[in-house]
């Protein structure tokens, strides 16, 4: 499989390792035809992880395309925080849906989900009495209501909170409970007909094994008819293809045979072959 095209990346100007230029070139090293750019949202409760502003982002990325126009199409993307959207929303050539934080509504604190354990196990701890099944719960019903009233053009990274969960130390991800609350959301998520990453970014980073969502979630994807995308979640130029041959022979699988690039500014399907 050729691929020609992501559409999750990062770069310095959020908490990618890359500067811009390095990201692109990067991408044309990979040959790719097409490259989008998606950085954190401004977020205020995550800087200086996300972009210092939507104007000084859009700007550079207007800068970026000119400076490539001829040798790859650039496309000004972005990573919508679920607890951050984005203002000028229409400036952008698509959004990735995404949550990383549970909310503590009685302080209105954010905590990260995706950063360290003890911050994932101060969640489940302070805002659910040690419940760690009501903290997943409570990540997912956020990813649905990103699906469907945020309305993103890619969900992100939809199984996130399974992130600290690498041997099964908050968890079973095996367990009816997980699964069941999992596919629910899975299912509310598809039927609002949004594209669903296959995102290896963990994998990269050592946190994962296997991409975000797994096989078993795949499956249920792929018999729902429901449209995927690979994505690496690059923060590093090295990385930029890393895991996705073996995410797409996961989805191969799952009964995937295609598969959705990015091409010219729009989706194209892509045999997984
Ligand atoms: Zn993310
Ligand atoms: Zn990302």
């Amino acid at each position: 499989m050729k691929i020609i095209s992501t559409l999750h990346n990062h770069c310095t100007l959020c908490d990618g390792l890359s500067t811009p230029e390095e990201m692109v070139e990067a991408a044309i090293g990979c040959g790719f035809t097409d490259f989008g750019m998606s950085c954190h949202g401004y977020t205020p409760f995550d800087l200086p992880y996300s972009v210092e502003s939507e104007e000084s982002y859009l700007k550079a990325m207007a800068d970026l395309r000119e400076k490539y126009a001829g040798r790859i199409r650039v496309w000004c993307g972005a990573e919508q925080e679920y607890f951050a959207p984005l203002k000028e929303r229409s400036s952008y050539d698509y959004i990735i849906g995404s949550c990383h934080y549970v909310l503590d509504r009685e302080t209105g604190e954010h905590i990260d989900i995706d950063g360290y354990d003890s911050e994932f196990a101060r969640a489940r701890d302070e805002l659910f009495g040690g419940d760690v099944y009501a903290l997943v719960a409570d990540y997912f019903q956020n990813v649905v209501d990103i699906a469907e009233r945020q309305r993103p053009d890619i969900l992100g990274h939809f199984d996130l909170i399974s992130k600290n969960n690498g041997d099964g130390r908050f968890f079973d991800e095996g367990s009816r409970r997980y699964r069941d609350t999992a596919l629910a959301a899975l299912d509310a998520c598809a039927d609002t007909g949004v594209v669903f990453e296959v995102n290896t970014g963990a994998i990269a980073r050592g946190n994962r094994s296997v991409p975000y969502p797994p096989l078993f979630m795949l499956k249920r994807l792929h018999e729902r008819g429901t449209k995927v995308t690979l994505t690496s979640d690059c923060h590093d130029r090295r990385h930029l293809l890393t895991g996705l041959d073996d995410a797409a022979e996961l989805l191969k699988q799952a009964g995937y045979r295609t598969v959705l690039m990015w091409e010219n500014g729009a989706f194209t399907e892509r045999p997984l072959d």
